[in-house]
């Protein structure tokens, strides 16, 4: 078939018929395209993807590692040793540069290719009509002429021509900027309508707010308007959060430091004499040795395996610095059904206002019957019974299936669950046969109810209402009798019933029947004028998931607060909260509904949201004034959401959380984690892989600052006592060459320590700089300095030759080095309780170092380059006592921080 595809001016597919659009994609109006030429089209158009949000090729993001005020420094220090003729020092530095931008390059390859294989887990799906049935494919499979399902949370997949809406808005900010949802209809606008004022059109990358459409597919991946801006738009900076962005002024301001003591460095040597060739090399060195310049790979590093692991656990991280804020966490918010419960609901009850039955079977098998006092319900005889069985059955979407084996439930589990209900006894066919549905008003969360409009031959029409109870019952002044007639709504003991009901923990719905309908336009506000008669109540069980009260129990003695914000009823909030022990405080938590906080002030609604845990019948809407409240009180704030008005919390929250199964794309879109399998314990499980990587980093800077203080310190000392090198500057940088990747790095690969979730989170506002951390540095820096200048001086002092003494005072530094990592792997345990092969890396990296450091004292070509010599016994005697001493004394240092750690916690 030969297609004009390309949206060519004269053929813009605004500009068109909806009919002529038909005819020049090759597809059908209502029946879509067949499977084979969908795929013969996929072939030809590629999928329907936009190229890679980092889309640097590799020459650049390698030439990016050299762009670094630090790397400046050193590559002029190369040059001008060069051009000095100290053709060592110069490709000693020049190799600092090459090893450091390598492993950079290496590391940011490997994050970058783990966040791009999360992108595809977290890839959207599509409805689509093709051979005249609707079906989900992945959005990737769309073709040109494809016809598309769009219903309110969708993500528009692709560029489509509207061929008809049902009160559709869409919000189009992604791409014009616009925030306010703007409304779609057919016409056949002037080929030079602006994007923003194409209301013929769906754009991809916008997002479908209300009402429903179907549109025909134009244009596919980079073919978009979506696409257009993408091609302008360069890689977006995936790699900063917070942390880094903190480290990265702290290392400027470092680099600032080092190099003006540097210059003084220079400047001192200057005058005692020294020739400005070896004082330059000094200068440099110390910059060299003492920049932690490992840090932004270091934590890159980090942050990915966190990313890795915490797919492990069913999450999947859509911003980077999630990672690191999870573990600071101080409160979770987190939805009921679905979440904390498994969402599969059996209806147990069915209450009517002349008596109780009760619902045997479990699951969406309709194996079951519906009794009263072991005798089976005839529901000739009750007509409440019948009538709130056909709304629960028939004001429904979802749809059950046997696949041979179990049946299956395609849509709303509560939806599901009623049918099931009506299956399992004689009703789900009576009223049907001729009642064609005409109209319906669908489920809004914040509208709690769903009702239709059955048209039959011989009735004027039947208005079934099933929801909320409050809602319904307010929409009805009458109540069903079993005979049929109709009484007074008797509120209290409705009210009794519910409370019951829900005490149970069982989710509760109100059904009601209009038999004589006669709605004109059938909106929300029209039913108040039909004569709607309440016929009963649908009480059904959701369990709670088997490992909610455990994640809860974790969270609570991690110190994290969690609180349950459900648009369920509040008996059932308090019973479900209860069984879970929400509250530690108390086993009948108090609950506050989302009507009583409204009415609130700021100053009591900051009081009631510290001291409650539970929040029933609570609209998406609400849930952005409760996260706004908690983080004005310094809080942390997770947030769980799943629909298309949960977006603005989860947007606003430090860590939006979506659910993966069950949440809509623009949830997903707006959270920042969306959980694979919608389970609280999933969360928990986040968080602790947050405290556990936040943990790595703090272990990485607490061995790098100290050792890289020393490096530069050794140099400084020495110059500025006009003592000599006890560390040659080509040392220094061989030492920093060497440590930072062999060493330093393998501390990414710590595992979680035990006891994470047993201490507080960390303060928010914690700054870098510790005081512990701040003495670490001075203490060990200083250890080291005086360790291998003593070393030096008495390998000089027992009559060895400088080249020997300073390959001891190297010796020290690496020793001590090793020794001081094998200390920072944990905070909290003596060493000797982390078991050798904990972390693999750690040894490997340890053996690999010895190796290299015997290379560096025994290997001749090593003993020029360097100006190393073999060490004899006595010089390793001298080694291995000031690096045992030094090792003792940090031990000890350690134990005493261990300890007050042990009192005082602090995360
Ligand atoms: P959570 O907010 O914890 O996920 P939820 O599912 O109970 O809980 P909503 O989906 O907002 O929250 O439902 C609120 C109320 O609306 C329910 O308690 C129920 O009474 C009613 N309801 C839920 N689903 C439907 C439906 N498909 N049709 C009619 N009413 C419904």
């Amino acid at each position: 078939m030969d297609l004009d595809l390309a949206p060519r001016t004269s053929s813009r597919p605004h500009a068109r018929a909806v009919v002529d659009e038909v005819e020049r994609l090759g597809t059908d109006g209502r029946d879509g395209l067949g499977e084979a030429e969908a795929a013969t089209r996929l072939a030809d158009h590629g999928p329907n993807v936009l190229p890679e949000a980092t889309g640097d090729p590799a020459w650049r993001r390698a030439l990016g590692q050299l762009a670094d005020p630090l790397i400046y420094v050193l590559l002029a220090a190369a040059a001008t040793t060069l051009v000095l003729g100290e053709y060592v020092d110069a490709s000693v530095i020049a190799a600092v540069v090459l090893v450091n931008a390598t492993v950079g390059f290496i590391q940011e390859t490997r994050a970058l290719a783990a966040l791009e294989g999360l992108r595809s887990l977290a890839l959207a799906e599509a409805r689509v009509v093709r051979d005249g049935r609707l079906r989900t494919v992945g959005s990737a499979d769309l073709v040109p002429g494809d016809l598309v399902a769009l219903q309110p949370g969708d993500k528009v997949p692709a560029d489509l021509r509207l061929v008809g809406a049902d009160d559709v808005r869409v919000d189009e900010s992604a791409l014009t900027g616009e925030s306010d949802p703007v409304a779609k209809r057919d016409a056949v606008l002037p080929a030079e309508t602006r994007v923003a004022d194409r209301c013929t059109m769906f754009h991809a990358g916008t997002l479908v707010r209300t009402g429903s459409a179907q549109g025909l597919v134009v244009a596919t991946g980079e073919d978009t308007e979506l696409g257009a801006i993408h091609r302008m738009v360069s890689g977006a900076e995936l790699l900063a959060t917070p942390l880094t962005r903190k480290l990265a002024r702290f290392s400027s301001l470092l680099t600032v430091v080092i190099v003006a003591l540097a210059a003084v460095t220079f400047a001192v040597g200057l005058l005692r004499g020294q020739d400005a060739a070896s004082m330059f090399t000094a200068a440099v060195a110390l910059a060299v040795g003492a920049i932690p310049e490992a840090l932004p790979a270091a934590v890159t590093v980090v942050l990915a395996i966190g990313v890795t692991r915490l797919v492990h656990r069913h999450a999947v991280v859509r911003r980077l610095p999630a990672v690191e804020t999870l573990g600071g966490t101080t409160v979770i918010c987190t939805d009921k059904t679905g979440t904390l419960t498994t969402n599969q609901m059996t209806v147990r009850a069915v209450w009517t206002p002349d008596g109780s039955y009760d619902v045997s079977g479990a699951g969406y098998d309709p194996d079951g019957q519906v009794t009263r006092d072991g005798a089976v319900a005839d529901t000739a005889r009750d007509a409440a019974l019948r009538w709130s069985l056909t709304a629960g059955s028939w004001c429904n979407d979802a749809g059950l299936d046997h696949d041979g084996s179990q049946w299956l439930l395609t849509g709303d589990p509560t939806e599901g669950a009623m049918k099931v209900a009506a299956l399992k006894t004689d009703v789900a066919g009576v009223p049907g046969r001729g009642l064609a549905r005409t109209a319906t008003i669908p489920f809004d969360a914040r509208r709690p109810f769903m009702a239709t409009l059955h048209q039959a031959d011989d009735r004027t029409g039947v208005v079934l209402v099933k929801g909320a109870v409050e809602q319904v019952a307010a929409l009805c002044d009458l109540q069903m009798r079993a005979d049929g007639t109709t009484e007074p709504l008797d509120h209290a003991a409705l009210s009794q019933a519910v409370d019951d009901l829900a005490a149970r923990g069982l989710r509760v719905l109100a059904t009601a029947v209009d038999v004589d309908g006669s709605a004109v336009d059938f909106t929300p506000a029209d039913l108040h004028r039909t004569d709607l008669v309440l016929t009963g109540l649908q009480a059904m069980l959701d369990p709670p998931r088997p490992a909610a009260a455990a994640a809860i129990a974790a969270c609570l003695a991690a110190g994290i607060e969690v609180r349950m914000i459900t648009g369920d009823h509040a008996a059932t909030a308090a019973a479900v909260a209860a069984e879970l022990h929400l509250d530690p405080r108390t086993d009948r938590p108090v609950v506050l509904t989302g009507a009583e906080l409204a009415s609130l002030d700021d100053e009591a609604y900051g009081a009631a949201i510290t001291s409650t845990r539970v929040f029933a019948r609570v609209a998406p809407e609400e849930k952005l004034r409760l996260v706004t409240a908690l983080q004005a009180q310094g809080h942390v704030v997770a947030m769980t959401g799943d629909g298309v008005n949960d977006a603005p919390a989860l947007r606003r929250a430090d860590i939006g959380i979506a659910m993966g199964l069950g949440g809509t794309e623009v949830a997903k879109d707006a959270a920042d984690m969306v959980l694979l399998d919608d389970d609280f314990a999933t969360i928990e499980a986040a968080v602790e892989e947050g405290r556990g990587v936040f943990d790595n980093l703090v272990k990485f800077i607490l061995w790098t600052l100290p050792t890289n203080m020393g490096e530069g310190l050794v140099i400084l000392v020495a110059v500025l006592l006009g003592t000599a090198l006890p560390i040659l500057p080509t040392q220094i940088l061989w030492i920093n060459m060497t440590t930072a990747v062999l060493l330093g790095l393998t501390l990414a690969f710590e595992p979680r320590e035990p006891g994470v979730m047993l201490r507080p989170p960390r303060a928010p506002d914690r700054p870098l700089l510790t005081g512990p951390l701040v003495w670490r540095t001075v203490l060990v820096a200083g250890l080291l300095v005086a360790a291998s200048s003593w070393v030096f001086d008495a390998a000089l002092a027992a009559g060895s030759g400088l080249a020997e003494a300073r390959t001891a005072a190297v010796s020290v530094f690496v020793l001590v080095e090793i020794a001081y990592l094998v200390s920072c792997r944990s905070q909290t345990r003596a060493t000797w309780r982390l078991g050798l092969l904990s972390n693999p890396w750690v040894v490997g990296g340890i053996v690999v170092q010895l190796l290299a450091q015997a290379a560096f004292t025994y290997l001749p070509v090593m003993n020029t380059v360097f100006g190393t010599a073999p060490l004899d016994l006595a010089s390793w005697a001298r080694v291995l006592t000031a690096a045992a001493v030094v090792t003792a004394v940090i031990a000890a240092d350690k134990a005493r921080a261990v300890r007050r750690r042990a009192r005082t916690p602090t995360g």
